[in-house]
């Protein structure tokens, strides 16, 4: 494994070191796999890391932890997707 953020300062908190595997800008979860190579990566602390992983897990589900997430995503995403722009 990678120590190439290892020690260098996070980019969230500026505060504390980084994890040894840096943090993925974009959520590996957001992409599908064949479309996860070379990924943004970043130094970020652990806290800092969990933090952003639990908001973006929050995100790609939508929400799914409130009783109309799954409603949401059926009704509202085809909808979304339709549109050009
Ligand atoms: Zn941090």
């Amino acid at each position: 494994m990678s120590k190439k953020y290892k020690g260098k300062r996070c980019v969230y908190c500026q505060d504390n070191p980084s994890i040894n595997q840096g943090d993925h800008v974009f959520a590996r979860g957001l992409f599908l796999e064949i479309e996860r190579h070379n990924p943004i990566k970043v130094p970020a602390c652990d806290e800092c890391n969990n933090k952003k992983s639990s908001i973006e897990h929050y995100l790609a589900s939508f929400g799914g932890r409130h009783s109309g997430a799954e409603e949401t995503l059926n009704s509202l995403v085809p909808t979304r997707l339709k549109k050009k722009s």
